[in-house]
């Protein structure tokens, strides 16, 4: 079977995985999971005992969103609002008080949380003074492992190397910043601040101030981007000692000003799956050939630099406490979502789904390990699971071990990552349910 004969649509991203898994095991949607909703009650009585074994084996992190950003970006529908709008101590008081409160709990107390991550929205819009008060609230409360990661991420504009010198002594160990691309024209486009040259030289300063661990984001495949532009992004990459870098093609999201402006037909946005490959290549292979290897399909990382604990936490299913408005995960068998203070969705996670959500977030890190993968599930799935494995590697999308058991993405292989994620999947749940364990 050809390529182009088995992915007709590319899903960008985990998300895009996610929704298609969700349909193959016949996920209920809208009314149907309104009806399974717990109360706050129900998490609460489970956050009085202690953490189960389970619990105890699996890393745990806690999300803290904060949903405000100075200006909006143009292709961005994340869960953010301008700034102008929020009492910003107000809100690091909230986050406090909810550090504080989840702390009492001898689920929470009893056991070292390994990650920290301050996601957005863009966190840096809250001062040194409000992050002092939130960070001394989560060392007062919440149980820390002492390698514990503690990651902000952080547009470049309200990051100076002083404000990042000041949060790294209070623990911060890590950045994430959102640049988008270096070229100018490129940042107009995104509606990104800075010219090109401010955005580059503020990232020199930055990391020749700050020892700790810095990750960027790129965005290739916008309008009319060019090889030179996406060839410039990746050198840059590779010449200013960032630790790693989080590559994604253009989501063009409803909603969006960028969505609009090629609706109105102000921007003109051609792109096929071509365009999109080889601009992907050419980012992946320069870096490759850098010496960054996969952290996950759409991060590179030099070697060592970024363990990168939250996505471990994430795609192992560990517990990850929600706070802020707008802030999702798990915790005690329950997904949450967290609305407002004393507002939160809750439902219980569903053990039977469970396994293969686990499964396509540990096939994010682009190991294929079909007798990993079989494991808990009907005899007959192991051989499936490796027949297709061994039709994705005839097709070169995996590379047959070296030694051990794990396939591993060739780099088209890490482009259509999401797709073929899917794929497995769909053989691992066919298998199960020939055997009438569909989801056993
Ligand atoms: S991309 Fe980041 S900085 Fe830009 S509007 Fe969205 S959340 Fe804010």
């Amino acid at each position: 079977m050809g390529k182009q004969a088995l992915f007709t649509e590319r899903f960008r991203s985990h998300h895009d995985a996610e929704a298609s898994l969700g349909a193959l095991l016949g996920k209920p949607k809208g009314l149907g999971r309104l009806l399974k909703m717990k109360s706050w009650a129900d998490v609460e009585k489970k956050l009085r005992e202690g953490p189960g074994p389970q619990a105890r084996s699996l890393p745990r992190g806690i999300y803290i969103h904060v949903p405000y950003c100075d200006k909006i970006c143009s292709f961005c529908n994340l869960n953010r609002k301008e700034r102008s709008k929020a009492d910003l101590d107000a809100y690091a008081a909230y986050i406090a008080d909810e550090l504080k409160a989840f702390g009492a709990y001898p689920y929470v107390r009893e056991q070292p949380f390994n990650s920290v991550y301050f996601g957005g929205g863009t966190p840096t819009v809250l001062s040194v003074d409000q992050f002092a008060l939130i960070l001394r609230a989560l060392r007062d409360h919440i149980p820390l492992a002492d390698d514990c990661e503690i990651s902000v991420e952080t547009t470049q504009h309200n990051l100076g190397v002083q404000k990042a010198l000041a949060l790294a002594e209070l623990g911060v160990n890590r950045f994430s910043v959102g640049i988008q691309t270096f070229s100018g024209r490129g940042r107009k486009v995104l509606g990104r601040t800075f010219d090109g040259e401010k955005s580059l030289e503020a990232l020199r300063e930055l990391r020749a101030a700050f020892r700790g661990v810095l990750g960027i984001d790129i965005i290739y495949s916008y309008p009319d981007q060019s090889i030179e532009e996406i060839s410039g992004d990746a050198e840059i990459c590779i010449e200013s000692g960032i630790d790693s870098v989080s590559f994604y093609s253009l989501m063009i999201h409803k909603g969006s000003a960028l969505a609009q402006s090629i609706e109105n037909k102000e921007t003109e946005f051609i792109r096929n799956i071509e365009w999109d490959r080889e601009r992907h290549h050419l980012f992946y292979e320069k870096l490759a050939g850098a010496g960054f290897t996969l952290l996950e399909l759409s991060k590179l990382a030099r070697p060592g630099r970024d363990a990168y604990r939250y996505i471990h936490i994430q795609y192992e299913n560990g517990d990850l406490i929600p706070i802020g408005s707008g802030a999702g995960g798990r915790l005690a068998g329950f997904s949450i979502f967290s609305m407002a203070p004393g507002q939160r969705f809750v439902s219980p996670i569903n053990k039977q789904y469970e396994r293969y959500y686990r499964m396509l977030g540990e096939l994010q890190f682009g190991l294929y390990d079909p007798k990993r993968m079989a494991a808990g599930l009907p005899p007959g799935a192991e051989k499936a699971i490796t027949e297709k494995i061994k039709e994705l590697g005839d097709m070169r999308f995996l590379i047959p071990p070296a030694r051990g058991s794990a396939w591993a993405l060739s780099p088209d292989g890490i482009f259509w990552g999401n797709n073929i994620a899917v794929e497995v999947l769909k053989t691992a749940i066919n298998a199960a349910k020939k055997e009438k364990a569909v989801y056993a």
